[in-house]
């Protein structure tokens, strides 16, 4: 705003300088006092324009940023679980590696809320999910999926070893409270949204047979 300010006012100036007819003998440009004003204009209002489009792109990356974050957990959230999920099938087809999904979702979590405070209940969302996060390796994606449901994506990962971590992480969730899990190794053909719909089946079937387990969705 103070460089708009400085720029209007030195083209209030140099209006403000009597200036000839264009045809006249002493057209401004060629008057050196007036060229290096215009220059100092020029100069001013491109610098202007740049700092303006400078912080219009740091704008637009905090912005892509907060887009795709989940503001209780710092964990990305759906969008960036549902861009992430295509980009990492897409990669899995090219290199022929396995990879797999999983959903987990914290035990009667609404009871935990009623019996220890919504404020409690945001601090063990977060603590879980740093928590987790630690504990995958940095190729792997964790999201926040929904409200206490969660969504692993277990790269270069075959169903065995999905399922040995999914256990992992349940085993370290903080105050020793349970979670349920569907995990479903990609059948190389389904798409993204098919993978975690069969995911989210298991994850029923965890939730069906009395919960604090894991469940793997057999292929198709
Ligand atoms: P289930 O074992 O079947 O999953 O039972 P549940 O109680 O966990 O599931 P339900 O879907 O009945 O309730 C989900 C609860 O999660 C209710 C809702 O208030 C709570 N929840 C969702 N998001 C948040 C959040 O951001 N903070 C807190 N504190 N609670 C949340
Ligand atoms: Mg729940
Ligand atoms: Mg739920």
């Amino acid at each position: 705003r103070g460089q708009l300010l400085v720029s209007v006012i030195a083209v209030g100036v140099t209006l403000s300088i009597p200036t000839p007819a264009v045809e006249g003998d002493n057209y401004p440009v060629t008057e050196p006092g007036a060229a290096l004003l215009w220059m100092t204009i020029a100069g001013i209002a491109g610098f202007t324009i740049s700092e303006l489009v400078r912080q219009r792109e740091k704008l637009a990356v905090s912005l892509e940023m907060i887009a795709r974050t989940d503001s209780l957990t710092g964990l990305p959230n759906r969008r960036a679980w549902d861009e992430a999920l295509e980009r990492e099938l897409a990669r899995a087809d090219r290199t022929g590696a396995p990879i797999c999904a999983a959903l987990l979702d914290l035990d009667h979590f609404k009871e935990f809320n009623d019996l220890n405070g919504h404020q409690a209940g945001d601090e063990h969302l977060t603590a879980t999910a740093q928590t987790w996060r630690k504990r995958l390796r940095t190729a792997d994606l964790i999201a926040r999926y929904g409200g206490e449901e969660f969504a692993v994506l277990f790269t270069a990962t075959a169903m065995p070893r999905a399922r040995e971590v999914v256990e992992s992480l349940r085993d370290s969730v903080p105050q020793r409270e349970t979670v349920s899990a569907g995990i479903a190794e990609w059948d190389r053909s389904e798409s993204g949204a098919e993978l975690v719909a069969r995911a989210d089946q298991a994850l029923y079937e965890a939730k069906r047979t009395g919960r604090d387990r894991a469940v793997a969705m057999p292929a198709p």
